[in-house]
């Protein structure tokens, strides 16, 4: 019996691994000093893939870095800085790791940033630096990464878009507008690269407990509206996301093109 279920679990490991597993795969994670970024790394690790951590600040993804590689000392961690709205610096970064130190096979446009205030107010310049970290970039770490997986006729690009790809909420008109054109984005990806062997997807996260949302997370009037607004009745967890950005970088999505995976706990389906 006991011979019986070793079996069977080695065939559900293998199982898991062949659909699921990341061995041998790279996947380069924009914005991963923190927050969702930093999670997907871990999760995307953990999973067995190789990871290269983003940010602009050298001393915080330096952090980010010794702290995976102590969670996960199997795992192979890099460091590659750079602002993902100088399109100049993203290109000689992705050009000279792909040449000095091998393939992305997987690329997680996570990098975004947000802005509150009412729109009448909003100022011009947060409006433009939200357009260009949270769009722009996406269309140029995408087409940098994508041009050398092309070559390779295989990858997989994940960008994050959110709820507010679909939804309005007072305050943050201009993020909504990026997350929205994030999505459309993605779509567009998707259909003039599936010919060269490439995925492109999103996810949608709900509301997460990250720096991002500091603000949000410190009023508790905003807590007790979310609770009340989303069906499961609760802030995401980062480690939430992972799920999907495996089965998203992983061959368990291979006919899967330009979808948004929603990861909210239903608030963007109920009134
Ligand atoms: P955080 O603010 O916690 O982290 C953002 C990360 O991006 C940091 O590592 C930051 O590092 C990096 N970053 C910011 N600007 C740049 C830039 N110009 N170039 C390179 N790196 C940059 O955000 P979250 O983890 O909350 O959000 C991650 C993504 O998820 C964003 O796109 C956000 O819009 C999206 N999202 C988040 C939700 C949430 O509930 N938290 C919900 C829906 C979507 P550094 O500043 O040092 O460069």
């Amino acid at each position: 019996v006991d011979n019986q279920k070793e079996e069977t679990m080695t065939t559900q490991n293998d199982f898991l691994k062949d659909t699921f597993g990341l061995a041998g795969k790279r996947a380069l994670i924009t914005g991963s000093s923190q927050g969702i970024g930093y999670a997907l790394a871990v999760g995307l690790a953990r999973a067995g893939a190789s990871v290269v951590l983003n940010g602009r600040d050298e001393a915080k993804v330096a952090k980010a870095k010794a702290e995976l590689s102590a969670l996960c000392p199997e795992a192979e961690v890099h460091a590659l800085c750079f602002d993902v709205t100088d399109h100049e610096a993203v290109r000689t970064a992705v050009d000279d790791f792909e040449l000095s130190t091998g393939a992305i096979d997987i690329l997680v446009n996570n990098a975004g940033m947000q802005h509150r205030s009412p729109l009448e107010e909003f100022p011009a310049d947060r409006f433009e630096a939200l357009l260009q970290t949270n769009v722009a970039s996406v269309f140029h770490v995408g087409q940098a990464v994508a041009r050398f997986m092309i070559g390779r006729g295989r990858g997989k690009i994940i960008n994050i878009c959110s709820v507010q790809s679909a939804l309005a909420r007072p305050g943050i008109a201009p993020y909504t507008a990026t997350k929205g054109a994030v999505a459309n984005l993605t779509k567009g990806m998707a259909t003039d690269w599936a010919q060269h062997g490439l995925q492109c997807n999103a996810i949608a996260p709900g509301y997460f407990d990250t720096p991002l949302n500091a603000a949000l997370v410190a009023d508790p009037d905003f807590t007790a509206w979310l609770e009340k607004r989303t069906p499961a009745h609760r802030w995401g967890k980062v480690e939430e996301l992972v799920g999907a950005c495996v089965f998203l970088s992983s061959g368990a999505s291979s006919f899967v093109n330009g979808h948004v995976l929603y990861v909210d706990g239903g608030i963007s389906v109920s009134l």
